[in-house]
Protein backbone atom coordinates (compact mmCIF):
# COMPACT_ATOMS: atom_id res chain seq x y z
CA UNK A 1 0.00 0.00 0.00
CA UNK A 2 2.88 2.13 0.84
CA UNK A 3 4.58 1.41 -2.42
CA UNK A 4 1.05 2.12 -4.00
CA UNK A 5 1.05 5.60 -2.46
CA UNK A 6 4.56 6.40 -3.16
CA UNK A 7 3.99 5.64 -6.81
CA UNK A 8 0.63 7.63 -6.86
CA UNK A 9 2.80 10.79 -5.78
CA UNK A 10 5.40 10.51 -7.91
CA UNK A 11 3.08 10.56 -11.13
CA UNK A 12 1.28 13.54 -9.25
CA UNK A 13 4.42 15.23 -8.98
CA UNK A 14 5.61 14.51 -12.61
CA UNK A 15 5.01 16.56 -15.24
CA UNK A 16 2.56 15.61 -17.68
CA UNK A 17 -0.63 13.79 -16.79
CA UNK A 18 -4.09 14.84 -17.44
CA UNK A 19 -6.26 16.21 -15.43
CA UNK A 20 -8.78 13.29 -15.76
CA UNK A 21 -6.06 11.31 -14.67
CA UNK A 22 -4.70 13.60 -11.74
CA UNK A 23 -8.33 13.20 -10.11
CA UNK A 24 -8.47 9.35 -10.60
CA UNK A 25 -4.65 9.24 -9.24
CA UNK A 26 -5.88 12.18 -6.25
CA UNK A 27 -8.89 10.09 -5.39
CA UNK A 28 -6.79 6.87 -5.20
CA UNK A 29 -4.32 8.69 -2.73
CA UNK A 30 -7.37 9.58 -0.56
CA UNK A 31 -8.99 6.26 -0.67
CA UNK A 32 -5.16 4.73 0.31
CA UNK A 33 -4.71 7.22 3.29
CA UNK A 34 -8.61 6.29 4.64
CA UNK A 35 -7.82 2.12 4.23
CA UNK A 36 -4.43 2.64 5.75
CA UNK A 37 -5.96 4.34 9.09
CA UNK A 38 -8.29 1.77 9.31
CA UNK A 39 -5.31 -0.79 8.72
CA UNK A 40 -3.43 1.06 11.93
CA UNK A 41 -6.62 1.17 13.79
CA UNK A 42 -6.51 -2.56 13.52
CA UNK A 43 -2.97 -2.83 14.49
CA UNK A 44 -3.02 -1.00 17.62
CA UNK A 45 -6.47 -2.65 18.37
CA UNK A 46 -4.46 -5.89 18.38
CA UNK A 47 -1.74 -5.03 19.95
CA UNK A 48 -4.12 -3.70 22.60
CA UNK A 49 -4.97 -7.27 22.95
CA UNK A 50 -1.62 -8.71 22.32
CA UNK A 51 -0.71 -6.67 25.51
CA UNK A 52 -4.13 -8.35 27.33
CA UNK A 53 -3.64 -11.62 26.56
CA UNK A 54 0.46 -11.45 27.09
CA UNK A 55 -0.79 -10.09 30.63
CA UNK A 56 -3.84 -13.00 31.13
CA UNK A 57 -0.66 -15.75 30.05
CA UNK A 58 1.94 -14.24 33.00
CA UNK A 59 -0.90 -14.96 35.40
CA UNK A 60 -1.93 -17.90 34.47
CA UNK A 61 1.30 -18.94 34.74
CA UNK A 62 1.71 -17.42 38.38
CA UNK A 63 -1.08 -19.48 39.10
CA UNK A 64 0.30 -22.64 37.34
CA UNK A 65 3.35 -22.20 39.46
CA UNK A 66 1.69 -21.61 42.74
CA UNK A 67 -0.93 -24.98 41.84
CA UNK A 68 2.17 -26.81 41.02
CA UNK A 69 4.27 -25.90 44.25
CA UNK A 70 1.26 -26.89 46.37
CA UNK A 71 1.01 -30.24 44.78
CA UNK A 72 4.53 -31.30 45.20
CA UNK A 73 4.16 -29.97 49.35
CA UNK A 74 0.74 -31.97 49.54
CA UNK A 75 1.71 -34.58 47.41
CA UNK A 76 5.73 -34.41 50.49
CA UNK A 77 2.93 -34.19 53.11
CA UNK A 78 1.17 -37.62 52.03
CA UNK A 79 4.09 -39.17 51.31
CA UNK A 80 5.29 -38.83 54.87
CA UNK A 81 1.52 -39.84 56.47
CA UNK A 82 1.80 -43.13 54.42
CA UNK A 83 5.56 -43.56 55.87
CA UNK A 84 3.68 -43.11 59.82
CA UNK A 85 0.88 -45.31 58.48
CA UNK A 86 3.42 -48.24 57.17
CA UNK A 87 5.84 -47.92 60.29
CA UNK A 88 2.71 -47.53 62.80
CA UNK A 89 0.92 -50.65 61.22
CA UNK A 90 4.42 -52.70 61.40
CA UNK A 91 4.65 -51.39 65.23
CA UNK A 92 0.95 -52.09 65.86
CA UNK A 93 1.74 -55.83 63.97
CA UNK A 94 4.74 -56.22 66.26
CA UNK A 95 2.75 -55.71 69.77
CA UNK A 96 -0.11 -57.89 68.06
CA UNK A 97 2.81 -60.87 67.29
CA UNK A 98 3.82 -60.58 70.92
CA UNK A 99 0.33 -60.41 72.31
CA UNK A 100 -0.63 -63.46 70.50
CA UNK A 101 2.17 -65.55 71.78
CA UNK A 102 0.88 -64.84 75.17
CA UNK A 103 -2.64 -66.40 74.48
CA UNK A 104 -3.87 -69.41 75.26
CA UNK A 105 -4.19 -71.84 71.92
CA UNK A 106 -8.07 -72.40 72.75
CA UNK A 107 -8.51 -68.56 73.42
CA UNK A 108 -7.34 -67.70 70.53
CA UNK A 109 -9.22 -70.24 68.14
CA UNK A 110 -12.44 -68.92 69.65
CA UNK A 111 -11.32 -65.71 69.05
CA UNK A 112 -9.80 -65.96 65.39
CA UNK A 113 -13.32 -68.01 64.98
CA UNK A 114 -15.71 -65.17 66.24
CA UNK A 115 -13.44 -62.60 64.30
CA UNK A 116 -14.11 -64.36 60.92
CA UNK A 117 -18.04 -64.36 61.16
CA UNK A 118 -18.26 -60.82 62.56
CA UNK A 119 -15.45 -58.91 61.94
CA UNK A 120 -14.77 -58.75 65.66
CA UNK A 121 -13.32 -61.36 67.73
CA UNK A 122 -13.64 -59.94 71.49
CA UNK A 123 -14.63 -56.61 73.09
CA UNK A 124 -14.66 -54.56 76.83
CA UNK A 125 -17.65 -55.11 78.82
CA UNK A 126 -17.65 -51.92 80.31
CA UNK A 127 -20.35 -50.53 83.07
CA UNK A 128 -22.66 -53.68 81.96
CA UNK A 129 -22.37 -53.15 78.33
CA UNK A 130 -20.49 -55.16 75.56
CA UNK A 131 -18.94 -52.48 73.64
CA UNK A 132 -19.34 -54.39 70.50
CA UNK A 133 -22.99 -54.29 70.25
CA UNK A 134 -23.30 -51.45 72.94
CA UNK A 135 -26.21 -53.06 74.01
CA UNK A 136 -26.52 -53.90 77.75
CA UNK A 137 -26.58 -57.01 79.37
CA UNK A 138 -29.90 -58.35 81.06
CA UNK A 139 -29.75 -59.74 85.01
CA UNK A 140 -29.19 -63.41 84.11
CA UNK A 141 -26.04 -62.41 81.60
CA UNK A 142 -24.79 -60.23 84.32
CA UNK A 143 -25.29 -63.17 87.03
CA UNK A 144 -24.19 -65.61 85.20
CA UNK A 145 -20.66 -63.35 84.30
CA UNK A 146 -20.48 -63.06 88.09
CA UNK A 147 -20.16 -65.98 89.09
CA UNK A 148 -18.09 -67.68 85.90
CA UNK A 149 -14.28 -68.32 86.33
CA UNK A 150 -11.85 -65.58 85.71
CA UNK A 151 -10.10 -67.71 83.01
CA UNK A 152 -13.35 -68.97 81.75
CA UNK A 153 -14.16 -67.65 77.92
CA UNK A 154 -17.78 -66.05 78.01
CA UNK A 155 -19.53 -64.22 75.14
CA UNK A 156 -22.11 -61.54 75.03
CA UNK A 157 -25.72 -63.16 74.63
CA UNK A 158 -26.75 -60.44 72.01
CA UNK A 159 -23.49 -60.81 69.26
CA UNK A 160 -21.62 -63.69 70.58
CA UNK A 161 -17.91 -61.82 70.83
CA UNK A 162 -15.73 -63.11 73.46
CA UNK A 163 -16.43 -60.47 76.31
CA UNK A 164 -13.06 -59.06 78.10
CA UNK A 165 -14.01 -58.86 82.04
CA UNK A 166 -12.20 -55.36 83.78
CA UNK A 167 -12.79 -53.65 87.10
CA UNK A 168 -14.98 -51.49 85.00
CA UNK A 169 -17.64 -54.33 83.59
CA UNK A 170 -19.24 -53.30 86.90
CA UNK A 171 -20.31 -56.80 87.34
ZN1 LIG B 1 -22.37 -57.72 72.19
Amino acid sequence: MRARTERDNALLAGSGIGAKQATEVAHELDTLARRQGVLEDEQLEVMEQREALDAHLDHARATLDAAEKELTAVTERRDAALLDIDSGEAGRHRARDEVVATLPAELLAAYERRRAQQGTGAALLQARRCQACRLELDRTALSELRVAAPDEIVHCEECGVILVRTPESGL
